[in-house]
């Protein structure tokens, strides 16, 4: 399909080209992710790509990940040095994974002839709150990279990573944080689009690494991506959807192995998508399944059934700093007076929060507590949800034909989210891609990256 375009145009200028063709300047942040970058191949392949942006006419601003899996390396190694490595520790080490990738790749694009300069994320005005390991982007001063555009360079730019006004300290973003870097990057710059290049050619109605049938969405509504972000895709990071879609960047995630068109996120519903031919394009009911095995679930058995302990109990995962997904509070069991809360969390929250609720026993005054990390959740996504009636009654058909028992349910407005045993998701994943007829008759390519 050709290029949609959505109203959102900043920057753009029209330039005329050596060879006297005139194009529209624009300027372009390009983000490519640790498979892209994976060894020096990968980045020699890279540099030709951004090289082959800026020649075209635009400004390019490249914002990158560290190579293949660095970041995980890093963080193996740190596990057998200690097992209680200081915050502030962990992020001067992890923030090393993006400074070799960026160094890296300026080199290999002064070697193509062009001039390129690397920028740390503090560098780059990167700044953040101080919270180590999941710092939250204040404020961007992305004045150094704006000069280095000015005097003709492509700026390269370390992901994951900020700097913290407060304690003058490194800080990093969380896994996946450099997508908002780019976003970030682009959103201060007034870039005309940000594009995420990764190891698959967009984002798929499924994890074409679970489901190879999976089809290649053309457009995909910046709410839609949020819940399927929130459930657990990895194609992109939560809140680089989130800061997206508040500063209507348009985002176009693709392959930095194929020359395809990708996906794109349409920042907000009132922007027409339009095709070049200027066909509007209409947006399925369902858009994906995604799935997430990074959670646990917490059950509190034997909860008194009067009000406050719902509170009281929450309260304590609160203040352990734990983010709750799904909760389910059962009826009490008859005449027991006493009824089981059960959660989710994600599983590396779990056992700070089993000790709070530990610690907690007295005033919750709960029997028990039951902890499972053999949990997987499914959830089907579609805007379309809204009008169309009958899509629940098709999902919970399909997993019960199937013969796969549900633990817990929740619901959003366009989400209906399952909780499985962990070792039924995959075929659960399968069934319900098919059961909503989203598989297609070719196989999704997936170029690089272990997934892991
Ligand atoms: N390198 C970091 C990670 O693996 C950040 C990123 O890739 O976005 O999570
Ligand atoms: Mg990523």
């Amino acid at each position: 399909m050709s290029t949609p375009t959505t109203e959102v145009h900043n920057a753009t200028e029209q330039q005329v080209l050596p060879t006297g063709r005139a194009v529209t300047k624009q300027l372009i942040v390009q983000k490519f992710g640790g498979s892209s970058v994976s060894d020096a191949a990968g980045v020699k392949r890279v540099a030709k790509r951004v090289v082959d942006a800026q020649a075209a006419g635009n400004e390019v601003v490249v914002v990158v990940s560290a190579m293949g899996d660095t970041t995980d390396e890093l963080l193996d190694l740190a596990s057998q040095v200690t097992d209680s490595a200081p915050a502030r520790e962990m992020d001067m080490l992890l923030s090393a994974g993006e400074r070799i990738s960026m160094a890296l790749l300026a080199m290999a694009i002064n070697k193509l002839g062009a001039s390129a300069q690397s920028f740390t994320g503090s560098q780059a005005g990167m700044i953040t709150d101080g919270i180590h390991g999941k710092a939250r982007i204040i404020d961007v001063d992305p004045h150094r990279i704006r000069t280095a555009l000015d005097k003709g360079n492509i700026a390269i730019v370390a992901g994951f990573q900020g700097m913290s006004r407060t304690t003058n300290e490194i800080t990093t973003l969380g896994r996946g944080g450099s997508d908002t870097t780019a976003v970030a990057l682009a959103a201060a710059l007034e870039a005309d689009v940000c594009e995420i290049y990764t190891d698959v050619d967009g984002i798929y109605t499924a994890d074409p690494r679970v489901v190879p049938s999976a089809q290649k969405i053309d457009t995909i509504s910046s709410e839609e991506m949020l819940e399927l972000a929130a459930s657990g895709a990895k194609i992109l990071h939560l809140r680089c959807v989130e800061y997206a879609r508040r500063f209507g960047v348009p985002l176009h995630v693709r392959s930095s192995f194929s020359q395809h068109e990708g996906t794109w996120v349409i920042p907000s519903a009132e922007d027409k998508i339009t095709t070049q031919e200027g066909v509007a394009l209409e947006q399925p009911i369902i858009s994906g399944v995604a799935h997430d095995r990074s959670e646990a679930k917490v059950t509190v058995v034997g909860v008194p059934d009067i009000p406050g302990k719902a509170a009281a109990i929450f309260q304590v995962i609160a203040d352990a700093h734990s983010n709750i997904d799904m909760i389910v509070q059962n009826v009490s069991t008859h005449g027991t007076g006493r009824t089981d809360i059960s959660f989710t969390l994600p599983i590396v929250e779990g056992a700070d929060a089993l000790a709070a609720l530990h610690a907690a026993h007295d005033q919750i005054g709960f029997e028990t507590i039951e902890y499972n990390e053999q949990i997987g959740k499914l959830s089907l996504i579609g805007a379309g949800m809204r009008s169309h009636p009958g899509v629940s009654a098709t999902f919970f058909k399909a997993l019960s034909d199937a013969g796969i028992n549900i633990n817990m349910i929740s619901t959003s407005e366009i989400r209906i989210s399952v909780v499985t045993h962990a070792d039924l998701l995959d075929e659960a994943v399968r069934v319900i891609h098919n059961a909503f007829d989203l598989d297609s008759d070719s196989e999704a390519t997936v170029y690089g990256g272990t997934g892991r």
